[in-house]
């Protein structure tokens, strides 16, 4: 893990930004590196973690059945640019300059998922939706217990993400132009 201070913020500017990466060597998929960028000034607080591949990568759509619980340990490797889906729990994780890119597993993913879904749970005022809430995530529990198989999806268009997984499917993204 490499940490270099003093850097300048994208953001605000300032030489208040520390970076700081790693390189990963990750079996069947090459070497990642990790970054994560955090600024010190209380001001502007910008905070970015992402995942580069280290070289060419083609654009990429991987598929991968959980069918037990094991298979919740599979690494992930998610960057910005991709877009996760796991229909049966109604993940739909898209990407954009605030998606947070990381190295993670299956349960990893869900997990912080979970969290949002807790935090929207707890503060909304609709009954309705605080229901379906509750619902959901006494179905991904159920998920976690490894008691309902799913199948989840990622595309990138910068082939940056992966499903490390000898039974991950993986296929050519057509790139919308
Ligand atoms: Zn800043």
């Amino acid at each position: 893990m490499e940490e270099m201070k003093g850097q300048q913020c994208i953001f605000c500017g300032k030489k208040t930004l520390t970076l700081m990466q790693d390189e990963l060597d990750i079996p069947y998929f090459g070497k990642v590196l990790v970054f994560s960028m955090k600024c010190e000034n209380v001001d502007c607080n910008y905070v970015k973690s992402d995942v580069e591949a280290v070289g060419i990568k083609e654009p990429c759509k991987v598929t991968f059945e959980v069918k037990d619980k094991k298979d919740l340990n599979v690494r992930v490797i998610r960057s910005s640019t991709s877009h996760i889906k796991i229909p049966a729990i109604k993940l739909d994780l898209r990407p954009g300059p605030a998606a947070e890119g990381y190295v993670s597993n299956i349960e990893g993913v869900i997990e912080r998922y979970k969290k949002v879904l807790e935090g929207r749970r707890d503060t909304t005022d609709d009954s309705s939706e605080r229901k379906s809430l509750k619902n959901l995530l006494k179905k991904i529990w159920k998920v976690q217990c490894g008691d309902i198989p799913i199948k989840i999806v990622i595309e990138d268009p910068t082939g940056n993400s992966s499903i490390i997984s000898e039974r991950a499917v993986i296929e050519k993204l057509k790139v919308k132009r």
